[in-house]
């Protein structure tokens, strides 16, 4: 049986589908960038790359709402590689504004790496740049290593081999098997920031933090904590060595005109 809502719902759907099909080539995405800053000295180490739709008629559509649609039609593909580009493209004209180590994390959807030309792909896109492969980062989350974990293993290793590093979004709120960390060439570990939200009131999200960061460490691996909204998560984050932070305490994701002038700000202020 079938409600009137069931069918607002695949109404909707369809226009979104639609309306993505079209998103590329009228070129209705762009990126915003998310400045990840060192706990410790507060520097600004990279930026995460975040995609937006700004739709002529419905204004900006968020990627909660167009990204799950893009991975099931395999829209995300193309716009994926153009994320990449984008993103490459960015990093190269900061790093000619002087900002040579200023790193790029580019998020990567379950059907990117196990499309099978990736590798190449992103060999291409960071050569066409003209950016150090050691700049790039690539953001794979838990739900996709659901899938064969030997072929991804070798994707990610070849990702290594050619410079880039890969780190583990969202960490802990899929199937968060530890064995993966030792079977993935993961160099950063981003806590979600479900954990990181109630770390300084509920003792079990202090807890599990603390144990993420204890674990990882051993293992040589970094810790970045998403969202960081308050001093006190920062203060709590900074007492267990978590290395880095990402969050609207320091930073929204800003177009990238404004993320330059972050950086102008912050290079004035260190002198
Ligand atoms: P994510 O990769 O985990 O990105 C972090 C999300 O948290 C971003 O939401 C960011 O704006 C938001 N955020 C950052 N700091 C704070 C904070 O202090 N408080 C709160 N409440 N939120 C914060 P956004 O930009 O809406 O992106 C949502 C998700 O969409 C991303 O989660 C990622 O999974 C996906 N996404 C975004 N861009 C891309 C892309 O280019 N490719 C793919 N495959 N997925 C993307
Ligand atoms: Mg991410
Ligand atoms: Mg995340």
């Amino acid at each position: 049986f079938y409600t009137a809502e069931m069918n607002a719902r695949a109404d909707r759907r369809l226009t979104l589908e639609t309306g993505l099909r079209h998103a590329l080539e009228r070129n209705e995405f762009l990126l915003h960038y998310q400045p990840q800053v060192d706990i410790v000295s507060g520097e600004i180490l990279g930026a995460e790359a975040l995609i937006r739709w700004q739709h002529p008629d419905w204004g900006l559509v968020s990627p909660v709402e167009f990204i799950p649609l893009a991975e099931e039609t395999g829209l995300i593909l193309p716009i994926g590689e153009w994320v990449l580009a984008e993103a490459c493209t960015q990093a190269r004209v900061w790093r000619d504004a002087g900002y040579a180590d200023l790193r790029i994390a580019v998020n990567l959807s379950g059907r990117q790496l196990s499309q099978k030309n990736l590798v190449e792909i992103v060999a291409a896109t960071l050569t066409r740049c003209g950016v150090a492969r050691g700049m790039l980062e690539l953001e794979i989350t838990e739900s996709l290593l659901m899938q064969d974990l030997e072929r991804i293993a070798g994707t990610l290793e070849a990702l290594v081999a050619l410079g880039v590093t890969v780190s583990m979004d969202d960490f802990g709120t899929g199937y968060s098997s530890l064995s993966y960390l030792k079977r993935l060439p993961i160099d950063v570990l981003k806590i979600d920031q479900s954990f990181v939200r109630d770390i300084s009131s509920d003792p079990d999200d202090a807890a599990i933090v603390q144990a993420i960061i204890a674990m990882a460490h051993s293992l040589g691996i970094k810790v970045i904590a998403e969202g960081v909204e308050t001093m006190e998560q920062l203060a709590f984050l900074r007492l267990h060595r978590c290395d880095s932070m990402q969050g609207y305490y320091f930073s929204q994701p800003l177009p990238p005109e404004q993320f330059a002038e972050l950086l102008r700000r912050k290079q004035r202020a260190s002198g």
